[in-house]
């Protein structure tokens, strides 16, 4: 298994390259990529930067160019339900591109000539990462971010969700917007800009994927402020620990199957 990890942003990544053993830095598509060992687990590290073909590109690198049998986007997003706060994690079930739209030629959503619209996420990897981030909040959020902190940002005891992502070349910052989109989209849960493009390319490469994004903001008129605080503040430690829950788990799962193996 050779595991890609993308984010978005620079702060959604944060620490995951220094805690990288024996790295090393290539650069390629004007994007710096880390290849090295995250906790026992073969793996490349990059920014894809904002937007969906920003999105589609990196990930199209990291198993044309790098060889990845595997893709986890991590990142923020904007809430699109009224159930889900901001601190809360959600785990993508199915992505859409929310902003697709060739009707009359296709339905709404549907990408032409495929004949789908919602990219289901790799069941396995969904799961792993709803173990990874229940046993961050259950062991590590407390001294991750302290009491101040967690009130500041008003994360109470914040909850998984499982369910739909929408991917769009939009920041969604208004509630006539997002309510829109959550009408159009049955219970779609987040926004964001990059998820549904990385799904419509694993799919169309045959390669396993996740994505898990932390709430950053409501999308309505505050979205702007709040979601640069908690990306500044907040964002980072939520990530790196998903992260390396996940990739321990991976290596456990990994040693276990070798000893089965009698390797
Ligand atoms: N002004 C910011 C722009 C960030 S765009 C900057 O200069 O850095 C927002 C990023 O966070 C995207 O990568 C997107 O995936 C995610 N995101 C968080 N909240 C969002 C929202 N309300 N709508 C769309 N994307 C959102």
């Amino acid at each position: 298994m050779r595991l890609g990890i993308i984010s978005a942003l620079h702060e959604e990544q944060q620490g995951l390259v220094e805690a990288m053993q024996s790295p090393y830095k290539l650069i390629h598509g004007m994007r710096e990529v880390w290849v090295g060992q995250l906790w026992e687990i073969d793996a490349v590290c990059v920014l894809s930067r904002i937007g969906k073909v920003a999105a589609a590109m990196t990930a199209t690198l990291l198993v044309e160019k790098f060889g990845v049998t595997h893709i986890l986007f991590t990142g923020v997003a904007g809430s699109a339900d009224k159930s889900v706060h901001v601190g809360d994690i959600v785990v993508a079930e199915s992505l859409v591109q929310h902003d697709m739209d060739a009707s009359p030629l296709f339905p709404r959503h549907e990408v032409p000539l495929t004949g789908i619209s919602h990219f289901a996420s790799d069941q396995t990897m969904a799961l792993q990462l709803l173990q990874a981030a229940g046993d961050f909040l259950d062991t590590e959020l407390a001294t991750t971010i302290d009491v101040q902190e967690r009130a500041v940002f008003a994360l109470q005891s914040p909850r998984i969700h499982r369910g739909l992502i929408g991917s769009g070349d939009q920041f969604v910052g208004s509630r006539e917007r997002i309510q829109a989109l959550g009408e159009a989209l049955p219970g779609l849960l987040a926004v964001e800009m990059e998820g549904a493009a990385v799904a419509q390319v694993c799919f169309e490469l045959g390669i396993p994927f996740g994505v898990i994004r932390t709430i950053s903001d409501n999308a309505n008129e505050n979205a702007a402020t709040d979601f640069m605080r908690f990306v500044k503040s907040v964002a980072a430690r939520y990530a790196f620990c998903i992260v390396r829950q996940f990739c321990r788990q991976l290596g456990a799962g990994v040693q276990a199957s070798k000893v089965s193996a009698g390797m």
